[in-house]
Formats: structure tokens, C-alpha cells, sequence
């Protein structure tokens, strides 16, 4: 397929009316106010996360499919009435337990439906939900339950023996533990838990939600450690407002729709995409328990009908590394719509999914801390391959720059590269880092939330991620994104992912240096190396190149599927690692 700078849409792109077509119409019409409305809100100006995901629909929707849960042996199917119905013998348990408002309930557990039950309950009864990713080694775990100042763990026994047991003396604020037991197994009574099952049978299934305000914590989600120790980033209930309305305009989002969002609710993705925004338009969600295989991935797209699906870079690099004649075994009629999240998206990844799944990918961007989509490509517009996209209505985004007093300015001229901020004032906003006020106070200038992130805005007012603030390479006067130079080596048919560093070198300052793996198919040799240098020459010019390329059979990256270059190049430069509890194959 021919790569022009634009994918253009035309109406006969979309089966189904999308419901963002004019840009600047719907962001002037947008408030916040107005997307508030559309949720049913509590009594007396209250607003409950889990009361508008999941018994708003109750009336409506109640025999509709909520989840679908694709299990090691069995499939489970979950209503939009059961998961009212759980979710209330849940929050009811919890109340029996004398757990209120407020206080911490961690998940510590594979993509199960007791998860969603408990995340969903939680909310219910005020309780502040924080899911985990179940391959956390114990320290890891402990370290995040003792911030979040857990009062109770929900995990399988499998997991409670081989991570917590041992451990538990450490975790003194630590009052119940809520074991799903293995099924069909003789439920042996473990000292000092409780067994979920037992107590979910024994709770009423009925419950007044309890009518939280939208500036009540609501979740916690610890980010992802790119760049660092990771930080535990605070979130509201009023956070669902912003769900709703991404969920709508980012997403697509349409009552019929059958949604896969691929994301482990660890990372808040999994949280906002996999469990709340897709529940507060009344879809029905796919949840696969297993771990990544591409053949299987294709087989759930096609055999479960799914129309909006929802993935990240990293899984569409390793779909890609599996080859297109695995994509050709199979066919997608029913996908409408393809959007991804977490990483800059090789414009190579988009064209791939036009190619593979007869779709072009979109990217969009945010994070842990913006609890929500901010910056997107969607059903309507123009893609520029490479591009994040536009901003949501109800979200402003800049380019700012810091004179030599530290003075933040924004940054009109397009194509100018600076770092990426937005207007505060969206309701999913972190509320706070847990135990460091200080950083989260210098995240904000003014009314600007600065990100961390470099950027540019083209004329047209696409967004263009560059870098990490700290990942970007000073090379003999100029500043170089990695992302650049990854994917121009991506546009090499033998790459399957790259990860770019700046090394530091007595001539130009930082040199640049790629790690590269291979698709299946190809094998690491001297020539190769030298037709990439050279192919990347040609693409970049010499001043961007890397100089130096190294193959890895697979490049480190954190659970949440982010290539860890702070890793590469500690590794590089033997220095210590630093704090790797979020890369993956580490438990
Ligand atoms: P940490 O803050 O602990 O270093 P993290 O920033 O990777 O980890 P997340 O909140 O999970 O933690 O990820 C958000 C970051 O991911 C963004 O700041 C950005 O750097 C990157 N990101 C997310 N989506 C995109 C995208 N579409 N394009 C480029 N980068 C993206
Ligand atoms: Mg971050």
C-alpha cells in the first residue's frame, strides 16, 4: 500500500455514523456541565462511578452482556442485572466487614470476573479501589499497598501463597484478605482470610449505593515506571464524566458495540477503558484472561464479532512481528473501529493495520495522571500516520517552553517542539501523587498541567510526540526524539521494534544508539547491521542516525507494554537499573 503523508476518510469508511463529525462544532458546543447530564447522578448532587456504569442500566439494559470472559476452560457471561446484583452483594459485604468510605481495597489478581466485582463494589460503598497486576513480585506489592494504605486485598489463593503470606507481618494496616479459590478444589480454610465466595453467598444482593460526591477518591492507579519509580496517581468519581465523554468521542462508542479493550485493569487503561468507560455506554466488553498470542488474538477479533477494539502499540509490534500470513488466516467483518494507547505509534503500525485488518490504527494519547483520553485520532477525521491526533472536546492542549527564569509560556507558532501541557479542569485529573505533594504541585504552572512530555502541533492542529522530557538525545546541537529513529528503522522490513538512547560521547555530546528486534524470519548479522545504518542514514540524514545498532532477541519494556530506554541505557552504560518492579518478566 502507497505511504501518503494523510489517510483521508470518506463517509464510506464507517458502517455505523460516528459521533464526533465536526470538529470545531462539538468542542464549541461542549461543556462539561452538559456531559455531566448524561449521567444519572445520586441524590442530593451526588455522583457514583459504578452506580452510572452499572445500575444506571439496569431498567434499559439489564439482560444486555456487560462482559464476556474468555477463561482457560469456560467462557462466562456476565449481565448488565448480575453485575448490579454482584456488585451490591460486594459493596454489601465490604459494610459487613465494617470497610466504609474511603478506606483502600487492592486487587491482587489475573483478568477474572471477581476483579471486576470487586473494583465495581468498591466503588458502590465509597471504597477507593486500586488493581494490581498480578505478576508484582511481593516487594513490589508491598511497597504499593503500604503508599495506598491498603485495608483490604482481594486475590486468588494461588496468589496469596506464593506473595503475600510470607509477607503479610509487613503490611500491619493490612484487616482482610478476600480469597477467590481455586475452582473445584476443596476450599481449604487459609488462617487470617476470608473466602470471597463463601461471603459473596452469604451478603444481600441489594444495597443503597452510597452517594459519593464527584470530588470523593475513587481509584488509584500506580503509572507505569517508564521513567522512574513509579508514582500513585489519585483519581475521583467524577472522573466518570470524562470516561463518558471520551468513551463517546475517542472511542466511538455505540450501544451495539461488542468492545475489546486488551488492557490488564494493573494499568489504568485496563481501569478507565477496560471497565468503566465501555460499562457507562451500556456495550458489551470482551475480557481475555490469557496472555498475549497472536493467533489466539486474531481468533477472539473474528469469533467474538468485535467492532471497537482497543490495544497498544506494543501488542500491535508483536502481531506484526508474527507475520501477515497469520493476520491472512483470518477476517474481521465485524471491526469498525481500531485505536491504541501508551506509546507513540509508528506511523509503519498504522499502515500495517489497514494492510492486516483492513483499518487503519488510531493513536491517541494520555496518562496516568489525566485518568482519561485527551489528545486523539477518531472515526471521522484524517489520520497523519505518526500524529496523535486532536484534542477531545472539553480538552485544551499546548505547546509550552520555559524561559531562563522557568517562566512557562505557550508556544503558538505551529511545528514549534516544547513540551506538552493542558488547561486543568477536566474531571479526571489526578487529584494528587501519593505521598509526594511536591511533585504533583510542580506538575502544574498556573492553570497549565504540564505533562512531561515533548511535542509539536502542526498548522492543522495534530499533536506529534517526540519524546520523553527525559528520553530526548542532545546530539551535536540538535535534539533528537527517539521516536524518529525507532520508527524509521521500523520501516525496514526485518525490524519488529526498536528503542532508541542517547550515549554520551566526548565529540557531539550523546550519540545516538538503537536496539533493535527482529521479525520472525530474519536473523541478526553483521550485514544487516550495516544495511540498517545505512537505511537509517538514508531516512534521517547523519546528524539523526544511530551510529550504533545492537540486536536483543526482545526489548525490555513494563507491563503496561512500554519499551523501558531508561533501561537500555543503563544497561549500556552499567549503571545501576534503578527500579524495575513494572518490567515485565519480573515477578
Ligand atoms: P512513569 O510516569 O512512571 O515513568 P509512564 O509515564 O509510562 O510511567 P503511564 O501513565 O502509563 O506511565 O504512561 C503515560 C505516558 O505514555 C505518556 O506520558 C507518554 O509518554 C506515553 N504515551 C501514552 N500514549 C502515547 C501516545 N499515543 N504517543 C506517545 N506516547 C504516549
Ligand atoms: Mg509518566
Amino acid at each position: 500500500m502507497p505511504r501518503t503523508s494523510v489517510i483521508r476518510k470518506t463517509a464510506s469508511d464507517f458502517r455505523v455514523a460516528p459521533n464526533w463529525v465536526d470538529y470545531a462544532e462539538t468542542r464549541n458546543e461542549f461543556s462539561w456541565e452538559n456531559a455531566r447530564r448524561e449521567l444519572a447522578g445520586m441524590p442530593g448532587g451526588g455522583l457514583n462511578m459504578a452506580f452510572e456504569a452499572v445500575d444506571r442500566h439496569v431498567p434499559d439494559k439489564g439482560d444486555c452482556i456487560a462482559f464476556r470472559f474468555l477463561g482457560a476452560d469456560a467462557d462466562r457471561v456476565i449481565t448488565y442485572r448480575e453485575l448490579a446484583a454482584l456488585t451490591n452483594r460486594f459493596a454489601s459485604l465490604l459494610r459487613g466487614l465494617g470497610i466504609g468510605k474511603g478506606d483502600r481495597l487492592f486487587v491482587l489478581s489475573g483478568r477474572i470476573p471477581e476483579l471486576y466485582v470487586a473494583v465495581l463494589g468498591s466503588l458502590k460503598n465509597g471504597t477507593v479501589a486500586c488493581p494490581l497486576f498480578s505478576a508484582f513480585g511481593p516487594e513490589p506489592i508491598a511497597t504499593r499497598m503500604t503508599l495506598g494504605e491498603a485495608k483490604v486485598l482481594v486475590t486468588t489463593e494461588q496468589l496469596y501463597r506464593r506473595k503475600i503470606e510470607k509477607m503479610r507481618g509487613s503490611l500491619p494496616g493490612l484487616q482482610h484478605v478476600l480469597l477467590v479459590q481455586e475452582q473445584g478444589a476443596q476450599a481449604a480454610d487459609i488462617p487470617g482470610t476470608l473466602n470471597l465466595a463463601r461471603l459473596l453467598a452469604e451478603s444481600s444482593d441489594a444495597f443503597d449505593v452510597v452517594p459519593t460526591r464527584p470530588e470523593d477518591m475513587a481509584l488509584l492507579h500506580f503509572t507505569s515506571g517508564t521513567t522512574g519509580t513509579p508514582k500513585g496517581a489519585v483519581h475521583v468519581h467524577g472522573a466518570a464524566i470524562t470516561h463518558w465523554a471520551t468513551g463517546r468521542y475517542a472511542l466511538d462508542l455505540h450501544p451495539d458495540d461488542i468492545y475489546w479493550c486488551t488492557a490488564d485493569p494493573g494499568w489504568v487503561t485496563g481501569t478507565s477503558y477496560g471497565i468503566i468507560a465501555p460499562l457507562l455506554h451500556g456495550v458489551t466488553s470482551i475480557v481475555d484472561e490469557a496472555e498475549f498470542d497472536a493467533d489466539r488474538w486474531y481468533r477472539i477479533l473474528q469469533e467474538q464479532k468485535v467492532t471497537v477494539w482497543y490495544t497498544a502499540p506494543t501488542a500491535i509490534r508483536m502481531l506484526m512481528k508474527a507475520g501477515e500470513e497469520v493476520a491472512r488466516k483470518y477476517a474481521f467483518p465485524n471491526l469498525r473501529f481500531v485505536a491504541s494507547v501508551g506509546e507513540p505509534l509508528n506511523p509503519e503500525a498504522v499502515w500495517w493495520g489497514k494492510e492486516a485488518l483492513g483499518l487503519p490504527i488510531h493513536d491517541n494519547w494520555w496518562q496516568t495522571e489525566t485518568g482519561g483520553i485527551m489528545i486523539a485520532n477518531t472515526p471521522a477525521f484524517d489520520i497523519k500516520p505518526g500524529s496523535m491526533g486532536r484534542p477531545l472536546p472539553g480538552i485544551d492542549a499546548f505547546i509550552v517552553a520555559r524561559d531562563e527564569q522557568g517562566q512557562v509560556r505557550i508556544v503558538e507558532e505551529p511545528d514549534t517542539e516544547g513540551e506538552l501541557a493542558l488547561r486543568r479542569g477536566w474531571p479526571s485529573m489526578f487529584r494528587g501523587y501519593l505521598n509526594n505533594e511536591e511533585r504533583y504541585r510542580k506538575s502544574f504552572a498556573g492553570d497549565l498541567y504540564l505533562t512531561g512530555d515533548l511535542a509539536k502541533r502542526d498548522a492543522d492542529g495534530y499533536f506529534w510526540f517526540i519524546g520523553r522530557t527525559d528520553d530526548v538525545i542532545k546530539s551535536s546541537g540538535h535534539l533528537i526524539g527517539p521516536f524518529e529513529v525507532e520508527s524509521a528503522l521500523m520501516e525496514h522490513p526485518a525490524v519488529a521494534e526498536a528503542g532508541v538512547i542517547g550515549k554520551p560521547d566526548e565529540t557531539v555530546g550523546e550519540m545516538v544508539k538503537a536496539f533493535v528486534s527482529l521479525k520472525s524470519g530474519y536473523a541478526a548479522s553483521e550485514s544487516l547491521r550495516m544495511e540498517l545504518l545505512g537505511h537509517a542514514r538514508k531516512r534521517l540524514g547523519a546528524a539523526v542516525a544511530p551510529k550504533e545498532i545492537d540486536f536483543l532477541p526482545t526489548l525490555p519494556r513494563t507491563r503496561s507494554g512500554k519499551i523501558m530506554r531508561r533501561l537500555l541505557k543503563a544497561r549500556e552504560l552499567g549503571l545501576p537499573e534503578g527500579d524495575t518492579s513494572t518490567l515485565e518478566g519480573q515477578s
